[in-house]
């Protein structure tokens, strides 16, 4: 049987490795998203498998002992690569210890091809398996598509570094040598090969799934309090209003507006105001039901959404927040901010042409109110009820 030539897939696996890592520069200079230490691996991979390939033509120590290490490298940086993706501090010990034990055992096996396999089917899949490890101990959320490609890939390589290092302790098959061509080099190259593409998509996959959770998260919330952002509010009113109407359920819109922010900004500085903002969002959030929806509509004026609820209720829980509003003042940098909030609700019975933005007016217009009567109060507007059908004309 023609077996694969063995120099010629030590290249090919080189040349993948490399335009990887140089494809890897463009993909994105991020820092943080560990894709520059996966680049190192990589371009540390491109030598191990160059040095190979170089087997007789350079001296075994570059060839065998530089090269195993190099290849140990690799997966240490696999590991970085992960750690730093996931924001933790990059295990230093896990990374350093295996490359020098890979480094030691080479160096004393270099006589000795069939104890340098079995030595290669113990270190890197502990190595691999530390990997896995680290990306899975944490459900990878947001990015489970690309953790599961990279997880196929080194799954891959434990198994056939693994199998190949237990048939050469236990069996008496042939080891020849690196070079010489047998069904184990074919597959275990074309592996190699395999594994590089696949393991590297499946990390460039979870940077790109992430960043595209990130983006879906930053469309939808406003990013100084945590809250939905007005684009979500008035997509989640209208949602609500239609169904609202349909079912001729309840529906109460209320807006809160801090009072004098203007002068929290001037007196406190922005920072200062920043707080407020946050600390107020942090209150409306915690003491509303669950089905409600809170969200910040612009500057310093907060939405609230609240279903199933007519307006006497809105009104009452309005009252509530207004009130713990004036008893929480903002506490930060040792000092207290007081602060209060004006309330405008608007509610009622939903009539067929009734859009949510009758709602919001009619929310603004009760803000406005309040506002011009003193502040810290809560005013409403009740939508108007329907009008009685025309009665008919009597000749
Ligand atoms: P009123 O009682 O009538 O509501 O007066 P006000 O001062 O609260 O209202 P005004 O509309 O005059 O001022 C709102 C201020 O909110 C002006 C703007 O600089 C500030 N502001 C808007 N967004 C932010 C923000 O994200 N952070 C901070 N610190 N200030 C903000
Ligand atoms: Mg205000
Ligand atoms: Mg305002």
């Amino acid at each position: 049987m023609p077996f694969l030539d063995v120099p010629t897939m030590l290249l090919m696996t080189a040349a993948a490795s490399l335009t990887m890592a140089a494809s890897l520069g463009a993909v994105r200079p991020g820092r943080r998203e560990g894709i520059s230490l996966w680049a190192l691996g990589l371009m540390m991979h491109t030598s191990t498998y160059v040095l190979y390939a170089l087997r007789g033509l350079v001296s075994d120590w570059a060839s065998i002992v530089l090269a195993n290490t190099l290849l140990s490298g690799t997966f240490a940086m696999v590991l970085a690569a992960v750690h730093q993706f996931q924001g933790r501090a990059l295990p230093w010990r896990r990374m350093a210890v295996p490359v020098a034990a890979t480094a030691l055992l080479f160096a004393f096996f270099i006589d000795d091809y069939r104890a340098r396999i079995v030595t290669a089917g113990v270190v890197p899949p502990l190595q691999l398996g530390m990997v896995l490890w680290s990306l899975w101990r944490e459900r990878p959320a947001a990015s489970l598509r690309g953790a599961t490609l990279l997880s196929v890939g080194l799954v891959m390589e434990v198994l056939l570094l693994g199998v190949r290092g237990m048939l050469a302790a236990t069996r008496d098959i042939p080891v020849e040598g690196l070079m010489q061509g047998n069904a184990m080099q074919s597959i275990t190259f074309m592996a190699a090969f395999v594994v590089v593409i696949l393991s590297s998509l499946g990390f460039i996959l979870m940077g790109k799934d992430r960043s595209d959770a990130d983006n879906r998260y930053f469309a939808a919330h406003d990013a100084l309090t945590g809250l939905v952002n007005r684009r979500s509010l008035i997509m989640a009113l209208e949602r609500d209003v239609a169904r609202a109407v349909r079912l001729r359920e309840p529906y109460a819109v209320m807006l809160v507006d801090i009072d004098h922010f203007k002068s929290v900004n001037d007196s406190h500085g922005h920072l200062a105001g920043d707080s407020v903002l946050r600390h107020v969002a942090d209150l409306l959030r915690t003491r509303l039901r669950a089905q409600d929806l809170v969200g910040r509509y612009g500057g310093e004026e907060f939405m609230v959404l609240l279903p199933h609820t007519p307006l006497g209720g809105a009104l009452e829980l309005a009252e509530t927040l207004r009130r713990a509003v004036e008893r929480l003042p903002c506490v930060g940098g040792g000092k207290e901010i007081p602060v209060t909030v004006s309330i405008g609700v608007c509610g009622g019975p939903l009539q067929p042409a009734d859009g949510w933005d009758r709602l919001v007016q009619g929310a603004d217009e009760a803000l406005y109110a309040a506002k011009l009567a003193g502040r810290n109060r809560v005013e409403s507007t009740a939508l108007a009820a329907p009008r009685p059908a025309p009665a008919p004309a009597v000749d």
